[in-house]
């Protein structure tokens, strides 16, 4: 659930890479590191009144794909709902 971020504040300190960042999608190192904002944050189990950051890493490989978006929004939605990420490719 490293993914996963509750912000209080600024998210300046969510773009720096940490220990123990993979690609979302297939878990190489990391080249890309973003955050995915929940265009409807109740939708996302957040409370009512919060915004909802979510950061990942991509690959250079990874970031590449073209419906790289969808596919990242998809596992997140994924892990926010405790599913296991399978077969998402
Ligand atoms: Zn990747």
């Amino acid at each position: 659930m490293e993914n996963q971020e509750r912000l209080h504040g600024g998210h300046e300190t969510l773009n720096k890479p940490r220990p123990g960042d993979f690609c979302l999608v297939c878990g190489a190192n990391p080249a890309v590191i973003g955050v995915f904002v929940p265009e409807k944050p109740t939708a996302w189990r957040a409370a009512k009144d919060k915004s909802r950051f979510i950061r990942y890493c991509l690959c250079g490989e990874c970031v590449k794909k073209p419906d790289i978006q969808a596919t990242v929004e998809k596992i997140i939605r994924a892990e926010l709902e405790g599913a296991s990420i399978e077969n998402l490719s």
